[in-house]
Order: structure tokens, then sequence, then C-alpha cells
């Protein structure tokens, strides 16, 4: 009898795709490194330093003995009642400290929500264009994506019509993420309380991810789907971090609010997976939450100067259209117009082949649409230096005038 060699890597992991966002970034600073003048437009971060008190409690925190031992592995109770304060403050609406479990960055959070609440073959629906980890962390879960594309012309938006012409008896939940990664478009409250009736009336979960919940734009306004539709709390769990509000991507620290059942098995999971998040990060997360939204104030101003350049400038590009992003900080244009053009001698037929030429050309770097659903799009993280971005962008104008 002839046994079967075994395959290495499993079949669950060998089926993930990596971070497209993170290769870019990667790429980007790799060049930089070797002296290249490359501009990039790639990562998903604040280019602010963490504000200078959030350092200090940090500090403080490694100071302690206490801080240098394991502790409980849903969270420090500070930091849980911290967040559920600042979720009446923010979103205002009450929760229960015990119904928040503290994670290693939103990221985990997203992955245990998945965990938590998916069976092989139940299916989520997934608004598209997408955050490229939803996928991921739903496949490893056993779920299966449906994914519901929404394009330039609907600003990037589902509307309950596509969202219920999707539902099927397999339908478990819903992915809702306002303002959007990768598409900075915000729900109106309006649409987010139909949205939230849908998943009401037919059972279906919601998981929210509301990470850039400050980072609002215009006459854009928050809307917190569990405020909105108080009913849905019972089958919602609510994603959120302190990474983008305080400039504070490295310091990994997340949370997930949910029912006590879902919260209870998260946590359960997560005690074995991670204990509990690094105490002094969790410590610098205390001060940042319960302290003031100045620094997000500053920022938000910043970002929100260069969305206009970075809007105005990209709307110039022939072939370019550019819904205006009300929230977080990218910029999403469909660039189907370019595509099938000669750029430089080379052809390019998909986004991700737009996004190699400009890379290779004016040493640009954008994250293609492939990485968070259909081609025919680009990402551009407006988070970085003014210069930078102008001068950024005119090299991609430059280049693209060239096509033809
Ligand atoms: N949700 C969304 C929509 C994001 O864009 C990110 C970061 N890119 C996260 C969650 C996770 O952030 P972190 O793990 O850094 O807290």
């Amino acid at each position: 009898m002839t046994t079967q060699p075994r395959s290495r890597v499993s079949a669950r992991l060998a089926a993930i795709t990596p971070s497209a966002t993170l290769a870019v970034d990667a790429k980007a600073k790799a060049l930089k490194a070797q002296g290249r003048p490359v501009i990039g437009f790639g990562a998903g971060e604040p280019d602010f330093p963490t504000p200078d008190y959030i350092v200090q409690a940090a500090i403080e925190a490694a100071q302690e003995p206490a801080m240098h031992r394991y502790t409980p592995a849903a969270g420090l109770p500070a930091l849980r009642k911290a967040v559920a304060e600042k979720t009446l403050r923010d979103s205002g609406y009450e929760v229960d400290p015990a119904t928040v479990l503290i994670t290693n960055g939103g990221k985990q959070a997203v992955f245990q929500a998945f965990a938590a609440l998916l069976d092989p073959d139940d299916e989520v629906i997934l608004p598209t264009p997408y955050w490229t980890t939803y996928p991921e962390a739903i496949k490893l879960a056993g779920g299966i994506t449906v994914p519901v594309f929404a394009g330039a012309d609907q600003g990037y938006k589902v509307t309950v019509e596509q969202l219920e012409a999707a539902r099927t008896p397999r339908t478990k939940l819903l992915l809702h993420c306002s303002p959007s990664n990768p598409t900075g478009a915000v729900y109106t409250p309006e649409e987010t309380t139909a949205i939230g009736q849908w998943a009401l009336e037919h059972g279906i979960w919601v998981v929210t991810d509301e990470i850039y919940e400050h980072l609002l734009y215009d006459d854009a306004q928050p809307a917190h789907i569990v405020r909105l539709v108080p009913e849905l709390a019972d089958q919602t769990v609510v994603l959120n971090g302190v990474a983008k509000t305080y400039a504070m991507t490295g310091w990994r620290v997340g949370w997930m609010i949910g029912p006590q059942d879902i919260i209870k098995a998260a946590t359960s999971f997560q005690s074995h997976l991670t204990s509990n998040v690094n105490n002094i990060a969790q410590r610098a997360a205390i001060a940042a939450v319960s302290g003031p939204l100045d620094a997000v104030a500053d920022m938000r101003a910043a970002f929100d100067r260069r969305r206009r350049t970075i809007v105005s400038m990209l709307s110039e590009i022939d072939g370019f259209e550019v819904p205006v992003p009300k929230g977080a900080f990218y910029a999403y244009p469909s660039v189907k117009g370019v595509l099938g053009r000669t750029i430089r001698g080379r052809v390019a037929s998909t986004s991700a082949e737009l996004a190699e030429i400009i890379l290779s050309e004016v040493e640009v770097a954008v994250v293609p649409g492939e990485a968070f659903g259909p081609s025919g799009f680009l990402r551009l993280s407006y988070a970085l230096a003014d210069d930078d971005l102008a001068e950024g962008v005119g090299r991609i104008q430059e280049l693209l005038a060239e096509a033809h």
C-alpha cells in the first residue's frame, strides 16, 4: 500500500494570502532603505507620534513590578472600564465593562469575532471593496465570504436591497465598516439605521468595525449602529482600538464589545492564544481612551487638508474617477479609464499592473484594488507629509499624462 505524501503546510494556512497592504509598505520601505526616493501611499497608519502624555503613562507602568506579571486575559479591569466609559462618551450608549475584551490590536478582535460566531459554511455578507484582512479571518474561522460590491458610482456604499439580494438561509452575519478602509466611505445615520433594522429583522449578526470613528470630514456624522438600533445590541460585536485615533499603531491595543456569551467564548480562546495584552501598552491605552480628544482633532485637521489636495490632484488625471472620501485617511479612485492604455511601452490591463508600473517608473507605492476585491482601483493613504503627498501624486500625474 502506498501512502500519500502529506503536504508540509496545512491546507488551512496555505489558503491564506499575505497582507497586500503590508507587502506594498514593506517593498516601499526596502527601496527607501536602498536610498531610492520612494514615496509610499501604502501604509494605513497616521504619520504622527503618539501624544506624550500617553507615552508617559507607559513609562510609569514599566516601572511597576505588578505590570511585569501576567494580568487577566480579558484585559486590565481599569482599561475595560475606561473603554466602557469611552463608548458612552463617543457612541452614546452604555456597556458593561464585563462585555469588553481587550485584544492585541483591532486585528485580533476581528479574528476573534469571526472565530466566536462562525460555524463551518456559515455565510458572511462582506460589502466590497473590503479591508484585506476580513476575508482571510472569515476563511480561517471556517466561514464563507459573500461579497456584495458597491462601485464608485454608488460612493462605495451598499444598499439594503443589495444586502437582501445576497441573503440566504446560511447568512450568519454582516460585516459593517464605516468609515471604511479602503474607500473612506462613510454611511449616514439614516443608511446605518436601515442596515441595522434589516439585520435585526432577519436575525443577522452585525460585526461593526469602528476603528476610524473619529476621522470624519465635511458633513459626515457619527453613526454607531447600536445607538441607532439599540435592539441590535444582543446580536452585534463592536470592534475598535487605539491605533488610528491616537496614532498608536505600534502599541497593539484594540477591543471587542459584544453579548456576554460571545465575549466569554472569545476570552477563553484568547486565554490560550495570547493571554493578556502587554500591560505597558494597556496602561498607555487607559491614558488614551480616558484622556482628551485634542490630538485626534489636530490630526483630523491635517488629514482633511491632505484629503482635499489628494482628491483634487487625482481628479485631474484623465481616466480616474474619484468619489470624495468622507472618513478615515484613504482615497480610492476608480482607474478603469486608464486600464488598457500603454505607459512607457507597457500595457496596464489591471490595477495590479498599473500599481507595479507606477512603482517601477516613478517610485510611488500605491495599493491595487485587487487587495480589497475587484481590479480597477487604487488605494492611496494620505497619512503622509503634505510635501511628499503633492510630490507623489504629481509623479503619477506626469506618468499617466504619457498614457495612450
Ligand atoms: N480595522 C480596520 C478597518 C483597519 O483598517 C485596521 C488597521 N489597518 C484595523 C481594523 C486593525 O488595526 P490594529 O490591529 O492596528 O488595531
